[in-house]
């Protein structure tokens, strides 16, 4: 396998600093330790965390692969970073509900674990200065964000890659809840990119409804190390 330079860095967010290589295609994402809450408000730095986010992330990538679902995903370097397509991202995130939780039950008033009678799909605009506000098919398209054609495709994609997601981690005795996408754009196809951990979706155990995954941090319970070195030891064996 060739090796990859790393050049300069080109964005760094909450939890990932993004750099360039010497191939204009390929970008390396690299997964740092700090975990934050409640748009940056609650900030912590937790050993371990990094690592387990990009290994957990290269898990569903393959899996989705395996599948026929194309994401940015190329290969995992090392501990803490993966090689993936540059994409022209879509300012949207793409938020799939199975089971009520989070903002769900706060906007709605459901009771947390409410098993939605059918599968639940938001669009979030992602800008920082308006907090990410809940939209819908007709704001992003008058806001000229994205085409009927293009979030058309965001839904599709986002939902067969639910219902991969959920029956693989139903084999490993994990509810998914809910998890939150991002996509984007490489030679005019549009493509999975970000990441899938237990910082962008919310896992529960099948028995026992133990939270697996940043709602232990959100909701200061602890062990969030321990709980996403659960969902990497499940998901692979
Ligand atoms: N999520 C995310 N990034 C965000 C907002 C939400 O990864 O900026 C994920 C979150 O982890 C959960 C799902 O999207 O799995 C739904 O989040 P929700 O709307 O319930 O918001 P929250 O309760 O996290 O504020």
């Amino acid at each position: 396998m060739e090796t990859v330079e790393k050049r300069e860095q080109l964005y760094e967010g909450k939890a990932k600093i993004i750099y360039q290589t010497e191939n204009p295609d390929y970008v390396i994402i690299h997964y740092k330790d700090d975990a934050t809450a409640f748009n940056g408000a609650k900030k912590e730095s937790i050993p371990g965390k990094g690592e387990l986010n990009a290994k957990i992330s290269s898990v569903f990538f393959e899996l989705l692969h395996s599948k026929g679902i194309p994401t940015h995903f190329v290969r995992q370097l090392n501990d803490h970073e993966l090689l993936v397509r540059k994409l022209e991202i879509i300012p949207v995130e793409v938020v799939i509900r199975n089971i009520a939780a989070g903002s769900l039950v706060r906007r709605l008033g459901l009771k947390e674990g409410t098993k939605l009678p059918f599968v639940i799909r938001e669009f979030y605009y992602k800008d920082d200065a308006l907090g990410d506000p809940l939209v819908n098919e007709y704001h992003l398209q008058a806001m000229g964000v994205a085409t009927f054609e293009q979030l058309s495709e965001l839904s599709r994609q986002a939902l067969e890659i639910n219902r991969v997601l959920r029956e693989f981690l139903r084999q490993h005795q994990l509810d998914l809840v809910d998890f939150k996408l991002e996509f984007g754009i490489f030679n005019g196809q549009i493509l999975l990119g970000d990441e899938i951990s237990p910082d962008t979706c919310r896992f529960w155990d099948t028995e026992t409804h133990e939270k697996l995954d940043k709602d232990r941090f959100r909701e200061d319970l602890g062990g969030l190390t321990e709980a996403y070195s659960e969902v990497y030891r499940r998901i692979i064996g």
